[in-house]
C-alpha cells in the first residue's frame, strides 16, 4: 500500500513542518519507504531535512509548472528510507504561472503517479495558504493531518479549512479523508493547553490524535542541525511523540 498524506492548516506557526519532518523521519525509522514533499516556498523542510534551498537546482517548482519529471527531483536525505522533493523560493511565482495550465488543481496528483508505488507513505508539507498549490497537494492527497497549536486562538480558521476540505473532496477529490487533528506544543503546566485539549476534544471528539505533541526544545533546534529530532536525540519526548504518531496511524490504517 501507499498513502499521501496532507499536512495543512492555512495558519502559519501551528507546527506543519515539524509534524512533516518528524513524522516522516518516525516512518522512515520504522522502515516505511517516506517520501516528504516541501510544498512551501519557504522550504523549511528542505532545509530541515539538510538541504540548502538555494543550492536546489530541480524542486517541485519545476516539477508543479514546467511538467519535469519527480524523480529528477528527489534526493535522498541522511536518514535511511527517507527522501525528500524539495522546494525553492521560486514556488512563490508558481500560482500565477499557472493560471492557464490546463487541469491545474491535479498537476501534483499527476507528478506523483510515477512514484507513488516507490513509497510507503508520501507526507506532503504544505504552506500556510489555501492557494493552488495547497488545493494540489489536498487533490494528490488519501488523507490530511490538521496540525492545531496549543495557543489562544487554536480553533481560530479550523471552519475555513475544513470548508475547503469539503470543496475538495466534491469537486476534485472524492476520496480525501481527514486522517486527523494533531494537537501540538502541549505544555502540561499551562492551563491554557489543556483548555485547548479539551476544546479541541469536544468539538471534533474522534478524529483527534490520542497522541498529543508536547512543546520540547528538541524540535525547535533539530532543524538547525538539518535533521529530524530522531537523529538529534532520539530519546527526546519530541521524538518519542512523533514516533507514537507513527504508529498511532499505522494502527488506525491496520498496517502492523
Ligand atoms: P508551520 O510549518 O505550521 O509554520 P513550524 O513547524 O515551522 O510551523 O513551527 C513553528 C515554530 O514552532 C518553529 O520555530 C518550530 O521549531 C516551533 N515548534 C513547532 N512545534 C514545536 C514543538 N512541539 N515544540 C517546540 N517548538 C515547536
Ligand atoms: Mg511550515
Amino acid at each position: 500500500m501507499s498513502k499521501v498524506i496532507a499536512i495543512a492548516n492555512q495558519k502559519g506557526g501551528v507546527g506543519k513542518t515539524t509534524s512533516a519532518i518528524n513524522l516522516a523521519a518516525s516512518m522512515a525509522a520504522l522502515e516505511y519507504r517516506t517520501l516528504v514533499i516541501d510544498a512551501d516556498p519557504q522550504a523549511n523542510s528542505t532545509s530541515g531535512l539538510g538541504l540548502n534551498p538555494k543550492e536546489v537546482e530541480v524542486s517541485i517548482y519545476e516539477c508543479m509548472v514546467d511538467g519535469i519529471d519527480v524523480t529528477e527531483a528527489i534526493t535522498e536525505t541522511d536518514i535511511d528510507y527517507l527522501h525528500i522533493l524539495p522546494s525553492h523560493i521560486d514556488l512563490v511565482g508558481a500560482e500565477v504561472e499557472m493560471v492557464n495550465i490546463e487541469r491545474r488543481e491535479e498537476r501534483m496528483r499527476d507528478a506523483l503517479k510515477l512514484v507513488k508505488k516507490d513509497y510507503d507513505f508520501i507526507i506532503i508539507d504544505c504552506s500556510p495558504s489555501l492557494g493552488l498549490i495547497t488545493i494540489n497537494a489536498l487533490t494528490a492527497a488519501d488523507s490530511v493531518i490538521i496540525p492545531v497549536q496549543c495557543e489562544y486562538f487554536a480553533l481560530e480558521g479550523l471552519g475555513k479549512l475544513l470548508n475547503t476540505i469539503k470543496i475538495i473532496q466534491t469537486r476534485l477529490n472524492p476520496e480525501l479523508e481527514i486522517e486527523g487533528i494533531l494537537l501540538t506544543m502541549y505544555d502540561v503546566r499551562l492551563r491554557l493547553s489543556n483548555q485547548v485539549v479539551e476544546e479541541v476534544k469536544t468539538h471534533f471528539q474522534k478524529i483527534v490524535f490520542d497522541t498529543i505533541i508536547p512543546r520540547n526544545i528538541k524540535l525547535s533546534e533539530s532543524p538547525s542541525f538539518g535533521v529530524p529530532a530522531i537523529a538529534h536525540d532520539a530519546e527526546s519526548k519530541g521524538a518519542l511523540s512523533y514516533l507514537n504518531l507513527a504508529k498511532e496511524i499505522m494502527e488506525k490504517n491496520g498496517i502492523s
